[in-house]
């Protein structure tokens, strides 16, 4: 069926732009790249193939701290920087998984998982001297 096929193809697009950017680009960044080839494409499209992605885990969902979420084609195990002040999301490739599993040797106590969000400024916003102290 045609309109299957349109489906299908706008979901590999979303995916293939996710995973060639290294910025974890938001719903509407990834809307306004390919909307210009694709006149069909609707930010509701974009929404609803994002959803199903993550949830085939073929993207991962990052909530941010003071902005819309944001999506990463990198599904390995990896840990990220918020910048609190322009909401950009960097990995963060100084810290390794092998850093983290260290916490689960404490033989006192069981670790049974983990939260790990990384505030910043980034070094844009840093440069920049971006006043933060409203920043709680
Ligand atoms: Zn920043
Ligand atoms: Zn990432």
């Amino acid at each position: 069926m045609q309109l299957d096929m349109n489906y299908s193809k706008q979901r590999e697009l979303i995916l293939y732009e996710i995973k060639k950017s290294k910025c974890h680009p938001t719903a509407f960044e990834i809307y306004n790249e390919l909307k210009p080839g694709n006149p069909a494409l609707s930010l509701g499209t974009v929404y609803r193939n994002l959803k199903l992605l993550s949830t085939e885990n073929k993207i991962i969902k990052l909530a941010t701290p003071s902005g819309p979420d944001r999506f990463d084609g990198n599904t390995d195990e990896h840990y990220h920087y918020y910048c609190i002040s322009c909401s950009k999301v960097c990995d963060a490739d100084d810290i390794k998984a092998s850093d983290i599993s260290k916490i689960f040797n404490n033989p006192k106590q069981k670790i049974v998982g983990y939260e790990l969000n990384i505030l910043c400024i980034c070094e844009e916003c840093n440069k920049n001297n971006i006043d933060v102290s409203n920043y709680k």
